[in-house]
């Protein structure tokens, strides 16, 4: 299983709710945290890896946690500016504002209810994870000038890491 990464329409697709908690379930979560920790990213969403469900792994400042149909629930009106990378848009990064809290509401592996609170990186990750299940990339939070060129940097190196 390979990390999905710009240009491949999964990523832009809203991704499916998890209707019942089954082995289908469980193996998804199982190649998600494999492939986030194989690629030592911070979290990672199903539709990264080609799956179109509301899925979501973190594993920020050694808390890891599961989500399944995780929902934001409330964001801090003041907000961080910060440089943030993505798994799918690999070997660029750019300066990114979020809010500087963020809490989610999910639910666990075994059908319990999770509440996540995070500031900082695991705030960050938090709203980053949540834009892919809705088909968003961190590259639309900036200004259209410096998403090209941004976009331009990343199918530079692409083509480089091709030849
Ligand atoms: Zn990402």
């Amino acid at each position: 299983m390979t990390i999905r990464t710009y240009g491949d329409p999964v990523l832009r697709r809203p991704a499916e709710p998890v209707e019942t908690i089954d082995d289908e379930t469980r193996d998804i979560c199982e190649q998600m945290v494999e492939a986030m920790i194989r690629a030592d990213g911070v979290g990672l969403a199903a539709p990264q890896i080609g799956i179109s469900k509301r899925i979501v792994v973190l594993d920020v400042d050694g808390e890891f946690h599961i989500l399944i149909n995780p929902r934001l629930v409330e964001t801090s009106e003041e907000t961080e500016s910060f440089t943030e990378g993505c798994l799918s848009v690999p070997g660029v990064h750019a300066e990114v504002s979020r809010s500087a809290r963020a809490t989610i509401e999910g639910t666990s592996l075994d059908g319990s209810p999770v509440r996540i609170t995070g500031e900082g990186l695991l705030a960050r990750a938090i709203q980053h994870e949540i834009d892919h299940l809705n088909g968003n990339l961190f590259l639309d939070h900036l200004t259209p000038v410096r998403r090209q060129s941004l976009l331009k940097e990343f199918q530079r190196k692409r083509r480089e890491a091709n030849t």
